[in-house]
Order: C-alpha cells, then structure tokens, then sequence
C-alpha cells in the first residue's frame, strides 16, 4: 500500500500558507496542461486570501474550456439491488438498516427500468448495486448487463454501461470486462486508514487494502478505463484530495494510463444513519469548489463526475471548475424509475431533483452542450490510447462533431418544444465558435441526422 504515502500527505498539508508567488508559479504550470505534482496541488489547497483564491478557480476555467469546450456528458444511475452485506456507516443501504426495505430487482424489472430510461432520451447507465454474497451475485450482474444492452429499438438504446459495484478478484473482472462495460467505478471512501477501519465496522469492505488494490486487479484483468473517489465528508478532505493523485500516478505508474474519470460524491443525509445527518469532517460549498478546480488543475485529461447529491446552484458552479460527466433525472431506489415511488428504499437524498430535460435546458441556457457521446467506447479509444488522442488535443475533432449530434439526436426525439427551442439555437451559434475542419465534420453528421439517420459519430 506504499503508493499511498501517509506522512509525505501529513507533511505537504502542515505547511503554512504559502506566498503568493510560490501559488502563482504554480498556477502558470497548471495552464500549460501538464498537470501538477502531488506537494504542487498541496500548496493550492492551503491558499486562502480569496484573490488568490479567485486566480485557482480562474485557472481551473481556463483549463476546462480549452480541454473539454463547453461539453458535459450526461447519463443516469440504475440501482438495480439494495442488499449490502456491509455495514458502512454512512449509507441507507447497510445491512443493519431495518428501515429500508430491501430488493433485488428482475431482469425483467430491469428492462422496464432501461425502457424508462430509454424512454427519456437517456443513452449512458451506470449499473449499481450494494454487495450481496454468494457466488451468484456477480452472474446476477452479468445478466443484468446483458437485459441492459438487450434492451433496444432504434434510437432507443443504451449505449454504455458503466458500473459501481463491489471489489472483484481478478478472475471475475475478466467476466465483468468480457461483458462490454465502459468505465468500471469504485470509491474508496476514504483514503485514511483509521477512520476507514471506523466508518467500516464489518463485512467485506472492511478490508482497507483489498479495497485500496482493487484497480490494480481490475486493470490487470484488462479493463482499461477505471474511474476512482472518496466520498468527501469523512475525513479532511485535503487529504483525500492528495490520495486521490497519488492514486492516480500509481495506476498510471504501472498501467500506463491513469483512471478515466474521478468521482466527487459529498456525503449526503441517509435514511438510518446517524452519521450521514452529521458528516464527520463536512465539506462546505466552497472548499467543494476548491477541490474541484484543484483536480482539474492537477490531472487535466481525466474527466470529473459529480452527481446529484449536489444542488443545481453548487451544480452550475462546478461546471465551469471542471466538471465533465453529471447524471440527471437520477433515482437511488431500485425501480425508482418505474415500478416504486417508495423513497425510504433509496440509498441517500438527492440535492437536484430535476427531470432531463430541466437540466438539459438549464445547461444549455447557460452555454454547455449536453452530451450523450458514447464514441470512444465503441471504437475502441479507451485507456492508454485515448489518452494519447486526449494529450496532444486530437480528441477534440471527434469529442465537439459527436457532443453536437448526440444533442441533436436528443432535441429531435425527446426535447420539450421549449428545451428544442434552447438547443437548436446553441446549435447554431457553437458551430460557430469550432474550426473550420471540426466545424465541417459537425456539419456532415447533422445532416446525416436531418436526412433520417440515427446513432452517427465519428
Ligand atoms: N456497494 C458498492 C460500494 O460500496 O462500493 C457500490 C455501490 S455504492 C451504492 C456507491 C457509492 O455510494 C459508495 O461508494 C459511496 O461513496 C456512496 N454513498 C454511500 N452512502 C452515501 C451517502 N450517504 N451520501 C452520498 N454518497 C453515499
Ligand atoms: Fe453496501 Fe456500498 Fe452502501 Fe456500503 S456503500 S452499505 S457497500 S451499498
């Protein structure tokens, strides 16, 4: 567990503030998009002087807009089982919760669940489920993969399915990466040994080290796009923050591509615990922020997911500081989409409550193109070689042509009149902002579309 280097952490974080020149050295280097050193992104979160403050969060823009334009992908959560044997304290679904009503749902409860999905434009899942025992649990995941991307009508599919569920062993992520996953997500919830030991009292998840190497083995299994996190709220969340890149420049150390994506998840309240009413080390909006625009500063080519623990208000700001993927319209019940209104089953509360569509016209009136984009995936740019396509800024000729399609494939079938009235003007005016060759393959695919095609991308 040596990559994660306690006291080097400790010691970068007792340093006093740093001078403001030191910050802005910092800053510069950050701008030329090479990342930052771990001590480097340590400095950051030490600034407090709000002008200073002001300069990280005007980096993080910069960087954000010149890597991922004004994209956001988007996609929705599928809890598809609530029985854990886990007893984290923070979550609704752990096994002592006698409130919660537990369910595993069919596959046929699932397919209803995808055509809901489907039904509401929805093109990217991400499969989650608690730990259940047993050697039929991870099959149980299998098939539901497969009823997933079973589920299919033209231009009502499912085109990626990410998944969250628990620490595999090698074996068994060779059968997760046979089953045409995209990112396989796992968080370790806090990267500080002590108080995972106390947040995690029994079951398999109270084995810090198996869950710390849990990429490594998913990765060794051939599953090149991971995506990593801490559930902020735990503990100091500077220190996660600097595990997370040293967790980061391990896997690229040893599979020469770090995690695709890191996920942001605030611990939010959560029926039957105690804990998550009162988080032990709570995170306000503004460190929130800070966070974020720290990591899009020190790992600039890997995307960031935040959720919809998070208000629209916090949402709207952490766009701009680097947010790339957000799930909307999302449920946290299984068959929270369809078959149950019952919200004690869900696994904590939500902070945005909105359909697709709301949050489709609220990004797109504030100027970002929801993307349903699934190329890359399908193509085969994963891992280490989309991040040679990432680095030099090639992705950017398929990332702006797909973002834009997929939006309009969006505003053609599902939008709202108002929300298509939104959409096909920002069309417009961002065709305008792309070069001329991006601009023109932008143009090939929409007419592609207009003449009766669905699903291009380039
Ligand atoms: N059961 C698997 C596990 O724990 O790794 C995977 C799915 S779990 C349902 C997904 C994530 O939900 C957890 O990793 C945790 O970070 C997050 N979570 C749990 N309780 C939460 C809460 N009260 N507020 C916000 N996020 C929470
Ligand atoms: Fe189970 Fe995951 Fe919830 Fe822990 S976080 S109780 S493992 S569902």
């Amino acid at each position: 567990m040596s990559f994660i280097n306690l006291d080097q952490i400790q010691s970068a974080l007792n340093q006093p503030c740093p001078d403001p020149g030191r910050v802005r050295d910092v800053l510069a280097r950050a701008r030329t998009l090479v990342g930052l050193e771990p001590e480097q992104a340590a400095l950051l979160t030490r600034v407090t002087d709000a002008m200073l403050l002001e300069e990280i969060f005007s980096a993080a823009r910069g960087v954000k807009e010149t890597i991922y334009g004004k994209r956001l992908v988007l996609f929705a959560p599928l809890y598809i089982s609530n029985r854990c044997q886990n007893e984290c304290l923070y979550c609704g679904f752990r096994r002592a919760n006698a409130d919660m009503q537990r369910m595993s749902l069919s596959q046929a409860q699932i397919a209803d669940e995808v055509r809901c999905l489907t039904a509401e434009g929805h093109k990217r899942l991400l499969l989650v489920a608690g730990e259940q025992e047993g050697p039929g649990s991870l099959r149980y995941v299998l098939d539901s993969i497969a009823t997933i991307y079973a589920c299919r009508e033209p231009g009502l599919e499912i085109r990626r399915v990410n998944v969250n569920i628990a620490p595999l062993e090698t074996e068994e992520f060779r059968q997760l990466a046979a089953s045409r996953i995209g990112t396989y997500q796992l968080f370790q919830e806090t990267y500080h040994p002590q108080t995972y030991v106390r947040m995690h009292p029994s079951g398999p998840k109270a084995d810090y080290g198996r869950r710390l190497l849990t990429m490594h083995r998913a990765m060794q299994a051939g599953i090149n796009d991971v995506g990593i996190g801490a559930l902020f709220g735990l503990h100091d969340w500077r220190f996660e923050l600097l595990s997370l890149l040293q967790h980061s420049r391990e896997l690229e150390k040893t599979f020469g591509s770090g995690p695709h994506t890191i996920s942001v998840p605030r611990l939010e309240p959560a029926s039957g615990s105690a804990l998550a009413a009162r988080p032990p080390a709570a995170v306000s909006d503004e460190d929130f922020l800070k966070l974020i625009a720290i990591l899009r500063l020190a790992v600039p080519y890997t995307g960031i997911i935040l959720s919809t623990r998070e208000t629209p208000g916090v949402r709207r700001a952490a766009f701009a500081l680097g947010v790339s993927q957000i799930s909307a319209g999302s449920r946290t019940t299984p068959g929270g989409y369809g078959h149950t209104e019952d919200e004690t089953s869900g696994q904590f509360s939500l902070g945005d409550h909105r359909s697709l569509d709301e949050v489709i016209a609220d990004i797109a009136q504030l100027g970002y193109i929801p993307s349903f984009c699934t190329a890359c995936y399908r193509l085969g740019r994963t891992g280490a070689d989309f991040m040679d396509l990432a680095r030099p800024g090639a992705i950017k000729a398929h990332c702006d042509p797909n973002a834009l399609a997929t939006f309009q494939e969006y505003l053609n079938r599902f939008a709202s009149d108002e929300t298509r009235r939104i959409g096909g003007a920002l069309i417009e005016d961002h065709l305008q902002t792309l070069d001329a060759p991006v601009a023109a393959t932008a143009r090939n695919l929409l007419q592609r579309m207009a003449a009766g095609e669905t699903d291009v991308y380039c």
